[in-house]
């Protein structure tokens, strides 16, 4: 399938990090990303049928992180939950996934909790995460029967007045880790007066403690678990159930080898880039323990997992990105191919049919690395390859970097970035220029080892 990139050939004479090529950055393809790349058809009927750029999403694959989440829970015999950070992706598909693997849902909007239920997740499958929420999300939730992660005093009083006695508000207390500056989550003197709080209103059960940290550090989580444990047990001779602890998301996933990620991070260089731009920082695209293997890394850290046991402490976790890991991918037709030069050697400038919107790393004044593929395979000569938006923004690239695509790519081919479902594809999509946006396309697998397809009903 032409996922084997060749390396780039350097002229004689230079020096290796003097080519304009970046290094191939081939990303990790599941078997139902190869069965449709190597399907003479699909792609092409798909691509003639949108009539633009699409998102493909293949929901078996959530539900696989989903059991794989679940397994670690099990292996380690700790009580846990998993609630999907909904914001990563906004595909309905998913949360019916959830829904069907036993997953609940993380949500900090009323269109994220309806979506949720329309999907069949139940009230109490939901966590309700969000700096200082509305009334109406609040009630919402309340009524419901969602997990509310509340996040400041205030709010907890407008809960304490929204909820009722016979079906008081589930209450988890966001902590704001010691020494960070994150908006989020309350001080100790804070957590002291939400104790309070919940100690005089009836219409408050807290049940635990929750966080969310930046990073994907395994350690600072389970050492995190562990402060919030006592946070349990002082609660609990409050007089409050305060069963259950939830560490948030930031699981990591593997997009690309480490011998291409080390490569890349050791030669890095304006080279590489169309009009010689360049970014501060990455996304760890290359992640050694992702996912479920980093929530065994977590839960054994300092045995983690037996105080959990030993507290009758349940685990929540919300991951966002690493429940999307694999089960989505993004498609754009190639508008026109133009030669241009950099140092004096050639290399392509394609226009596709859609913008940087959906491949978000743009937000963080960055780029996506995992290569995009070429489809279909022809025979040809590797070709350096940057890859623009149909926008008027001459800022508005899909990848700066030239690309090492095995041939050049002409008018009419498709370009699939992979592994897109978690952020990249919708967090940043708007109509921009009046270009719609682009619809999810949901495969299903058919007898023959076929695929089904059917637009997402988010
Ligand atoms: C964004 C977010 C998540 C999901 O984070 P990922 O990095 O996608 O796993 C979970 N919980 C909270 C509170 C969040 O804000």
């Amino acid at each position: 399938m032409g996922l084997e990139h060749t390396s780039v050939t350097v002229e004689p004479g230079a020096e290796a990090n003097e080519s304009i090529s970046a290094v191939p950055m081939p990303a990790h393809l599941d078997p139902w990303e190869r069965r449709l790349l190597a399907d003479p058809d699909l792609l092409a009927d798909l691509a003639f049928a949108m009539g633009g750029p699409f998102h493909v999403m293949y929901p078996p694959r959530v539900g696989h992180n989903i059991r794989a989440f679940h397994a670690a829970f099990t292996q380690a015999g700790v009580h846990g939950t998993v609630y999907y950070g909904k914001k990563a992706n906004k595909a309905g598909c998913v949360a019916r996934a959830c829904a069907e693997n036993g997953a609940g849902v993380d949500v900090a909007s009323v269109g994220e909790l309806t979506a949720a239920l329309a999907q069949g997740v139940r009230g109490a499958e939901l966590m309700v995460t969000g700096p200082v929420k509305a009334d109406e999300l609040l009630w919402l939730a309340a009524r419901h029967g969602a997990l509310i992660a509340v996040d400041d005093l205030g709010e907890l009083d407008r809960l304490a007045a929204l909820a009722t006695v016979s079906e008081p508000a589930r209450v988890l207390i966001r902590v704001l880790p010691t020494a960070s500056a994150s908006r989020f989550g309350m001080t100790p003197g804070e957590i002291d007066d939400a104790l309070a709080i919940a100690s005089g209103h009836d219409s408050i059960r807290l049940e635990g403690f929750s966080f969310h940290l930046s990073g994907y550090d395994a350690v600072a989580r389970a050492e995190l678990a562990g402060e919030l444990i006592a946070h349990c047990l002082h609660a609990r001779a409050l007089g409050h159930p305060a069963t259950t602890v939830s560490i948030g998301g930031g699981f990591g996933v593997d997009y690309v080898a480490a011998d291409a990620a080390l490569e890349f991070t050791a030669r890095v260089g304006r080279q590489w880039f169309h009009s010689g731009k360049s970014f501060d920082s990455y996304y760890p695209y290359h992640f050694p323990v992702p996912g479920a293997a980093m929530l065994a890394q977590i839960l054994e850290h300092e045995d983690l997992a037996g105080r959990l046991r030993d507290n009758a402490v349940r685990l929540a976790i919300e991951p966002g990105r690493a429940l999307l890991a694999h089960a989505g991918c993004t498609v754009f037709r190639v508008q026109g191919s133009k030669t241009r030069h950099a140092h004096g050697r050639p290399y392509r400038l394609l226009t596709v049919d859609g913008t940087s919107l959906s491949l978000s790393e743009q937000w963080f004044d960055s780029e996506y690395l995992p290569d995009p593929v070429l489809w279909p395979e022809r025979p040809g000569a590797v070709t350096p390859t940057s890859v623009g938006a149909a926008t008027c923004l001459d800022s508005d690239m899909l990848s700066w970097r030239r690309v090492p695509l095995p041939r050049a790519a002409e008018a009419g081919d498709l370009l699939i970035y992979p592994n897109t479902a978690g952020y990249q594809m919708d967090s940043n999509e708007s109509a921009f220029h009046e270009l719609p946006i682009p619809p999810k396309v949901v495969l299903h697998d058919a007898p023959g080892d076929r695929f089904r397809w059917t637009r997402d009903g988010s």
